[in-house]
């Protein structure tokens, strides 16, 4: 089949949907090597989002490999700007370290480059479909984009049921896995923000675990992020929601309120819920994954950036011999899926991710002196606790599709 023969998309080499920071990644580093590359993303402005991400040296080693790490820069703050708080003691301030950019900051600062070597659509795809060898996007004009290869680079799909764009089946492995609150708010007393950003994690037993992470926004203004494993059912919840975010947040998070002292609240709260999910079976579809898109993280750390960049770096190396066996009708997607350095990764995210919410939440003794200890544990202990936790967690996503939880 030749381009002529298509007639109701266009065709390019290779065909991304969404560009988030896989998304753009990929595409970048795809059309830096000569493919015909068309990204289709629904927001044209990324949303002053909640995910405020803390890049760790693999992510920033991984920005530097795709040559993207001197766009990044304006837009990093290192991490001795940020005042870090445990349990209700400073525990750093001035330490070298990762990285922390708010995330659409990261995706603003990457895409003006994408539009310079790819065709960018701003729209939605509303579906995926495989016509022999040629992969079709269907936008929601009615517009078709066609590719020699699809990469569904759209983030983390809604656990239990199906995909919106392949129609494929969603395995779930933890839902409702962790929820995060955001709002803008001002301190009573504004000197009190003196670093550009403070974090404040409470890692003990009596109260579960926390992370409330804030960041000057100029003017006074602040932006708060508050992760939590709390159930939709929880009291500290309703109470947050219903208008008492200063109380909950008093009683919840030490350090703040001796710190930084009282705050008003300048905008809603927005809760995103995040489910561990994944696609069953991705490969059967003939479409190509990646980042969260591929199987979603813990919010919690720098995992999901790093997952998603080595999902890049080996889509990169299979994507040639990609494009040309998919013109013969005979690419083999298992060659991405089951990929060593991929699964290494992938298993690796999914363990820690599986290991957060158990330190956080389970009371049980294993976990609870886990909690307790905190960062002193030897990594031998934790890797036999990591070892555990994803086995017992794969075997229950296997049994159930109900999740960690049951
Ligand atoms: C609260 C929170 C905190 C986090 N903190 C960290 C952290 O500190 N460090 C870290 O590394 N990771 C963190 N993560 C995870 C990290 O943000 C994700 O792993 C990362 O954003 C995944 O990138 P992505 O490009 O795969 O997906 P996304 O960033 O979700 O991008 C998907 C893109 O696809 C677009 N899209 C979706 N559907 C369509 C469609 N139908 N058509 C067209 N476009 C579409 C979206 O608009 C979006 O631009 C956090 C996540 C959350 C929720």
């Amino acid at each position: 089949m030749d381009r002529s023969s298509i007639s109701q998309g266009q065709l390019y080499d290779v065909v991304v949907v969404g560009a988030g920071a896989v998304g753009t990644a990929l595409a970048w580093k795809l059309a830096a090597e000569g493919y015909r590359v068309c990204v289709c993303e629904q927001n044209q402005s990324v949303p002053e989002s909640l995910r405020l991400d803390a890049l760790s040296h693999p992510v920033l080693s991984l920005f530097r490999e795709l040559g993207l790490l001197e766009v990044l820069r304006p837009v990093l703050m290192p991490l001795d700007s940020v005042a870090h708080f445990r349990n209700g003691h400073l525990v750093k301030g001035t330490s070298e370290g990762p990285y922390v950019v708010s995330y659409d900051r990261l995706v603003e600062s990457l895409r003006p480059r994408l539009v310079k070597v790819a065709t960018v659509i701003w729209e939605r795809a509303v579906q995926v479909s495989v016509q022999g060898r040629i992969k079709s996007v269907r936008l929601e004009s009615g517009q078709v984009v066609c590719g020699w290869i699809v990469v569904l680079a759209n983030g983390a799909v809604q656990a239990g049921g199906v995909d919106p764009l392949t129609e494929g089946p969603v395995r779930t492995i933890c839902p409702e896995y962790s929820r995060t609150f955001s709002w803008d708010l001002e301190f009573e007393d504004t000197d009190r923000m003196t670093h550009p950003a403070l974090v404040f994690q409470t890692t003990h037993s009596a109260h579960g675990y926390h992370a409330l992470k804030l960041f000057d926004l100029g003017e006074g203004r602040v932006r708060a992020n508050f992760l939590t494993y709390w159930s939709s059912g929880d009291k500290r919840r309703r109470e947050l929601l219903e208008g008492d975010a200063l109380s909950v947040v008093a009683r919840t998070v030490e350090g703040l309120i001796p710190y930084a002292g009282p705050f008003r609240m300048m905008s809603p709260i927005e809760e995103t819920v995040a489910d561990l999910s994944q696609p069953e079976n991705p490969e059967e579809s003939g479409i190509v994954s990646a980042g969260d898109a591929c199987g979603a993280t813990a919010p919690s750390g720098p995992l999901g950036l790093r997952k998603g960049l080595h999902d890049v770096r080996v889509l990169a190396e299979l994507m040639s011999r990609w494009e040309r066996e998919a013109r013969t009708g005979s690419e083999d997607l298992s060659a991405y899926y089951a990929h060593p350095a991929k699964h290494a990764i992938d298993g690796e995210t999914l363990a820690r991710s599986v290991r957060d919410r158990k330190v956080a939440i389970d009371w049980r003794p294993a976990w609870a002196t886990r909690r307790l200890i905190g960062d002193r544990i030897p990594d031998w202990v934790e890797a036999a606790f990591v070892g555990s936790a994803v086995r017992q967690s794969l075997n229950l996503a296997r049994q159930s599709r109900s999740g960690l939880d049951s």
